[in-house]
């Protein structure tokens, strides 16, 4: 007998109909055989409609009973569903989250779980009773009602799949299922079939439309497997699960983040704990900071870009003017009207010229790249916002994602093999292990890679096609490159750096040292020895202060960091080979890893 967690959200219980098609559904994989537990939303708006309601009282509602507010949408619907489902014949029995006993910290309207008690549900599934959860809402420990964050019922289906074992939850919803990219503005992009969590994570502003991302990181980490599916259709939706072991396509998804700002410090000093207090000062006022590149110094002197939500720009730049006056040199500068273009694919590790092909692409349309971050499974550039939409499109184009992925076909799901059955009881002990620090931060690996040089070229010229011929020349000579940064200089220009292989340096230096001839102000160098560090984990997305944490870490020891760039998922600097196992020893000392 399999346990299915099914979650529906907002639009799937907006009326009496939707109400009575997903009781239907719940009852039909009961009679199937199966012990089921329903995860329901607020009603259609009814949230906003809450939220709009307090605002009419007070402009300053207290948290506690924001959370006393809110919570009563979910509990509307699970009584609701309970009469649906006894209506078709089966017995519901519709739960609080006090009443599960999902136990969280007392961070009102964003309380992080910490506990889940399966006792009475798992005696209502045994009794042959559908369990009816209301999404999106726990208890503290003094019994105050608390939620979870807006869009929060995804991560109370996760986490109940997680700790009931589930074999999968289901989060049905208004969409087939995961695209490979917006729809809305991508005409013929298309269905995926599997998506893995880093690749979700990765593309967390195309998936965050689909599913909240705090249960993706809750489904990594305890391997639960997802299926986003339509409520009104029959459709199989998508899978989300850990890395098909066969063959996967090299790009699986691009993405857009239309709405970006990009904040520039350039000519500040170029030595130890730089960074550490530029993103103290950025964490201090809560801003949440995109992509960061840093390239690499010159004349004892350092730049770093990053981008950060359009909102919140006036507030970045204080903070930013702030460093600079603290660091006594320095100069902060801003670029509005820019937009996010990603690709994103686990293909990408074993593949070379990806970035090469997507630089083609959009220099074929005619598009100048800004900045340029990667991580081992993404590729970021920033554009103007003028060409975003284009851009999504030739990225879309350029990697054939409008057509059936060419890769070896995947099997639907690889949960029924036995060692994914040994590694799920191995899951197991470890959800009951850390059950209590379930939400928290985990940093799960830090890298170090002493096999990379470093190569810079300064004074780029802002113009399209500039970085695909680079990277295609390297790649068509067999150069393999690892991560990319390039940052915004002065005037029209832009410093680019890479990190490839030692063994292929040479080669490259005299590949892209032909490519630079036509360029005559570009200015070539490379480093030999480095060390590349990078930390890993899932949280790093949901919970700030990694990379804060990071830099400070390497500052207390000493070390200047060359390079950085960021994704969801991972944080990488490049520092000087000498530098490398202390650099290591001091993450893992930080993010409490063992050697
Ligand atoms: N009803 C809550 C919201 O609208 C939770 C959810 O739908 O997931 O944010
Ligand atoms: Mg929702």
């Amino acid at each position: 007998m399999a346990l299915i967690v099914q979650k529906f959200g907002g639009t799937s219980v907006a009326d009496a109909e939707k109400i009575k098609a997903a009781a239907r559904r719940a009852v039909e994989a009961h009679r199937a055989g199966n012990q089921v537990v329903m995860v329901v939303s607020a009603r259609g708006k009814k949230t906003d409609e809450l939220v709009a309601l307090a605002a009419e009282m007070t402009d300053d509602p207290p948290a506690r009973e924001m959370d006393m507010l809110l919570s009563t949408g979910e509990q509307e619907s699970v009584a609701l569903m309970a009469m649906a489902v006894r209506e078709l014949g089966e017995v519901g029995i519709s739960l609080t989250g006090a009443q599960i006993g999902i136990r969280t910290d007392s961070s009102h309207t964003k309380a992080r779980i910490q506990e889940i008690s399966t006792e009475r549900m798992r005696n209502a599934l045994d009794s042959g009773q559908i369990v009816i959860a209301a999404g999106f809402q726990g208890v503290d420990p003094d019994f105050n009602i608390t939620t979870l964050g807006r869009g929060g019922s995804d991560t109370t289906a996760a986490a109940l799949a997680a700790v009931l074992e589930a074999d999968v939850c289901e989060i049905y919803t208004d969409v087939e299922g995961v695209f490979s990219t917006d729809p809305r503005v991508v005409p013929n992009a298309r269905k995926t079939n599997r998506i893995s969590y880093d690749e979700m994570l990765e593309l967390a502003s195309m998936g965050a439309g689909v599913m909240h991302s705090r249960s993706i990181e809750f489904a990594k980490k305890y391997g639960v497997h997802l299926r986003v599916r339509p409520s009104y259709a029959d459709g199989e939706g998508t899978l989300i699960a850990p890395e098909s072991e066969e063959d996967a396509p090299v790009v699986t998804g691009v993405a857009l983040v239309k709405s970006e700002a990009r904040v520039t410090l350039s000519d500040i000093p170029d030595r130890p704990g730089v960074m550490s207090l530029i993103f103290t000062k950025m964490a201090a006022r809560k801003i949440p900071i995109d992509m960061v590149v840093q390239d690499v110094g010159s004349g004892g002197i350092a730049g770093v870009s990053f981008t950060v939500p359009e909102s919140d720009l006036a507030e970045t730049l204080t903070a930013a003017q702030d460093a600079v006056d603290e660091l006594g040199s320095g100069c902060v500068r801003s670029g509005t009207n820019v937009s996010k273009v990603s690709a994103v694919g686990v293909g990408m590790r074993t593949h070379t010229g990806v970035a090469a092909q997507m630089f083609m692409a959009l220099a074929d349309s005619g598009v100048s790249i800004g900045m340029i971050t990667t991580s081992d499974i993404k590729i970021s550039v920033l554009v103007d916002r003028d060409d975003c939409e284009t851009s999504l499109n030739t990225v879309h184009d350029g990697f054939a994602l409008d057509q059936v992925p060419n890769c070896a076909p995947i099997g639907q799901d690889n949960a029924d093999t036995p060692t994914a059955a040994t590694a799920r009881e191995d899951l197991q002990s470890d959800i009951v292990r850390r059950l209590a620090s379930m939400e928290d931060i985990v940093v799960s690996e830090v890298q170090l890679d002493t096999e990379q040089s470093r190569v810079t070229i300064r004074n780029v010229p802002d113009d399209p096609g500039v970085a695909a011929k680079i990277f295609t020349a390297a790649a068509n000579g067999g150069v393999m490159v690892d991560m990319i940064v390039q940052n915004i200089g002065t005037s029209d220009q832009a410093h680019l750096s890479f990190t490839v292989l030692r063994k292929h340096l040479d080669n490259c230096i005299e590949i892209v040292g032909k490519v630079l001839e036509q360029w005559s102000e570009t200015e070539l160098s490379f480093d030999r020895d480095i060390a590349k560090l990078s930390v890993m984990g899932i949280g790093l997305r949901s919970h700030t202060g990694v990379g804060e944490k990071m830099f400070k870490a390497l500052a207390d020891t000493d070390i200047n960091i060359e390079m950085i760039n960021t994704s969801e998922i991972r944080m990488s600097a490049v520092v000087s080979a000498d530098a490398g196992d202390r650099a290591l020893q001091c993450l893992h000392g930080t993010f409490g890893l063992s050697d």
